[in-house]
């Protein structure tokens, strides 16, 4: 599972830097709701979380291409991190602190890759190969991108 702390880390100023849903305002018109940023409680700067950074550029690139105008967008709808944080905090208040949110966090995402994986395996009995590709490309989202696998975007190899 993950190791890396998700619900915060250390800023460049010295700060704490807090999980938050955050809404961007791209090109002054499109808002676009529940991107996972830190927030840093000193200097106020915050940044995406990495594991969504390259989704989120595609996505920008897609607003883009589409000239939408004054639209609302939630990236939740696309992205799994998004997805899977969104309904985490919204579940509570976490009493408990940053300490409560990184455990109920790591236990909403193993939670949704078990689901994916048993989705996965509904659609493989099922043949559904549609079925199958979009729920692999919805654990791939949840999997950590390292410098190796960064562009298997492109490169993808397409099975069978
Ligand atoms: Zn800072």
């Amino acid at each position: 599972m993950y190791n890396d702390k998700l619900a915060k880390k250390v800023c460049g100023c010295g700060g704490t830097m807090t999980i938050h849903m955050h809404t961007l305002i791209y090109s002054a018109k499109i808002k676009i709701t529940h991107v996972p940023v830190y927030t840093c409680d000193v200097c106020a700067r915050y940044e995406p979380l990495p594991y969504i950074k390259k989704d989120l550029v595609s996505f920008l690139e897609e607003l883009n291409a589409s000239s939408a105008r004054g639209k609302h967008v939630s990236f939740a709808e696309r992205n799994e991190w998004a997805c899977v944080l969104k309904e985490t905090m919204a579940a509570g208040m976490f009493p408990g602190g940053v300490m409560e949110l990184e455990e109920a966090i790591q236990i909403s995402v193993q939670g949704r890759i078990d689901l994916l994986l048993d989705l996965y395996r509904v659609a493989a009995e099922m043949d559904d190969h549609s079925w199958m590709e979009e729920t692999e490309r919805r654990l791939s989202q949840l999997t950590i991108h390292t410098p190796e696998n960064a562009n298997h975007g492109e490169k993808r190899k397409i099975e069978g």
